[in-house]
């Protein structure tokens, strides 16, 4: 569904949700900004989290109340950090590069086109799911084979698939010589930087790629500091850093983004029950903020997916939404694992630490590496989620489309007009507005037609519009315009505060 996609893309810079990342320059591929509107709903998503998953009133498994701390730690972590969690030995994608095109690909994207039954002299490459690029393949095909080909005469393979003989007679996708693409080579997707004035190797550092190792190398230092005592989690929201090799599908897959993690910290025997737990209220939480219905679902992963650390753990599954661009399939949001032990382990060995940095557990008077619940969530994506679950096209609406925001996501509760710029209504409206503002984000507006005003916040996604009009010089009362129904009601001008405040949380 492309069409849908470029019209929230377009709705997005319009109204300004989400511009492109340096867009006067020409942009820089996998790099977003917010604007005013995109910023509140981003801002309203990670403080829901951190509200309702943090600071929340969660009763665990046990029956006790969830505790959960936050810390906040620096982007560039030392260098032996990612040595320890594995990045820097594994973070990588297998890679091939065209020597005439200088373009890079994926090796699990790229699949090779042939002809059925003919002895292949030449194979042309093309990357999965990207319908433009399997049409110039075939093109490129016929033409080469001087005749047109049916469906059925086309043949398939991945690029991991074949040897250096094939690969040989590759032509790549932006390219038109045979034999240039390499062979897979791992690239690792973290950026690199320099720390200090010398250019020296010893002076490297990375751009985290996630924010989990910050909360793994300070789990000491909370537990020494603050009285948590397992079960436990520590919650982080920060910027997260990848070289993705193939940044797409607006901000899904972006080259910064921000995460919003949690790793909460068990006894290794309660896995089970806290992994099932975890799994539960993440999905919960995702359908309480307005992301409910058929376009949410939940996948536990198959065993032979997993990482190496999780292959003996309770589980790991992905919280996932029907996006636009991955219709009918599903895209992840958050992924919820049973990381045992690993991370733990690893920081204490690589630091020297040892087994010194078991936690004693007083209740049981021993001493252990704690297992993990890891609920790892992307607050990009997730905006991303609600902005694709608002869009609703509506050709009877002035603005032909609305944003069906619920109240509490909503980047402006409400939008205050005067119906007419004159008998005294703009300044009942300025004075409600100066005082509706201390507690929400509302908006003023005494500009164009009504109408225009209406269809402004529709696209915004705004719930409710207070509109003063000559009823209200009468008797006090002002009209409230619902933004899914167009319904009308009329409530006290001096109630105004305390029924939005009402709307706004009982949402
Ligand atoms: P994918 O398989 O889509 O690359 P992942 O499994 O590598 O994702 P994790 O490492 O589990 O992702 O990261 C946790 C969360 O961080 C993801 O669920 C997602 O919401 C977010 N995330 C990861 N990579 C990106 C990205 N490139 N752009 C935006 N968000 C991302």
């Amino acid at each position: 569904m492309p069409g849908k996609m470029d019209d929230i893309v377009a709705l997005c810079r319009r109204r300004g949700f989400i511009f492109q990342s340096s867009e006067i320059y020409g942009g820089i591929n996998g790099f977003w900004d917010y604007g005013p509107l995109g910023t509140e709903l981003k801002r309203n998503l990670k403080n829901a989290w951190w509200k309702d998953v943090v600071q929340g009133e969660l009763i665990g498994p046990d029956g006790n109340p969830v505790d959960i701390v936050g810390v906040d730690c620096t982007i560039i972590m030392h260098p032996r950090a990612w040595v320890a969690s594995g990045h820097v030995g594994g973070f990588s994608d297998p890679m091939v590069d065209c020597r005439e095109s200088k373009a890079r690909y994926r090796a699990d994207h790229l699949m090779l086109l042939g002809a059925r039954g003919e002895a292949a002299s030449q194979l042309f490459a093309f990357v999965s799911g990207d319908d433009k690029g399997l049409a110039t393949a075939r093109k490129k095909l016929e033409k080469y084979l001087k005749r047109s080909l049916a469906d059925g005469d086309l043949e398939m393979r991945p690029f991991t698939a074949i040897g250096a003989d094939e690969r040989a007679i590759a032509v790549g996708p932006d390219a038109t010589e045979k034999g240039t693409l390499t062979e897979p080579r791992q690239f690792n997707l973290m950026f690199k930087t320099l720390v200090g004035a010398v250019e020296d190797p010893s002076n490297y550092a990375y751009l985290r790629p996630e924010t989990a190792q910050g909360i793994f190398v300070n789990f000491q230092n909370v537990v020494d500091s603050s009285r948590v005592r397992v079960p436990f989690g520590i919650a982080q929201v920060g910027k997260a850093f990848r070289n993705e090799v193939t940044p797409r599908n607006f901000t899904f897959r972006s080259r910064e983004f921000e995460q919003m993690e949690i790793e909460f910290f068990i006894r290794p025997d309660s896995a089970n029950e806290w992994y099932a737990w975890w799994r539960a209220e993440r999905y919960r939480w995702w359908q309480s903020i307005g992301l409910a219905g058929a376009n949410l679902r939940l996948r536990e992963h198959d065993r032979d997916e997993l990482a190496h650390y999780a292959k003996a753990g309770a589980g790991v599954c992905d919280i996932e939404y029907k996006f636009p661009f991955t219709d009918p399939d599903f895209g992840e949001l958050e992924g919820v694992a049973h990381r045992a032990d690993f991370d733990l382990r690893q920081h204490a060995e690589h630091s020297g630490k040892g087994e010194k940095a078991r936690y004693f557990d007083q209740e049981r008077n021993e001493r252990y590496f704690p297992h993990v619940i890891e609920p790892s969530a992307g607050a990009d994506r997730g905006t991303l989620a609600l902005l694709c679950e608002a869009y609703t096209p509506d050709e009877s609406r002035a603005s032909k489309v609305f944003m069906k925001f619920s109240p509490r996501m909503a980047p402006i509760k409400a939008g205050i007009f005067p119906l007419v710029n004159k008998d005294g209504m703009p300044e009942i409206g300025e004075r409600l507005w100066r005082e509706l503002r201390t507690s929400h984000a509302v908006e003023f507006d005494e500009k164009q037609s009504i109408g225009k005003r209406y269809a402004r916040m529709d696209e915004a996604g705004t719930p409710f519009c207070l509109t003063i009009d000559s009823q209200t010089l009468q008797d006090g009362t002002l009209t409230v315009r619902h933004r899914d129904d167009q319904r009308q009601e009329r409530i006290a001008v001096d109630r105004a505060s305390e029924w939005l405040n009402t709307a706004v949380s009982g949402a």
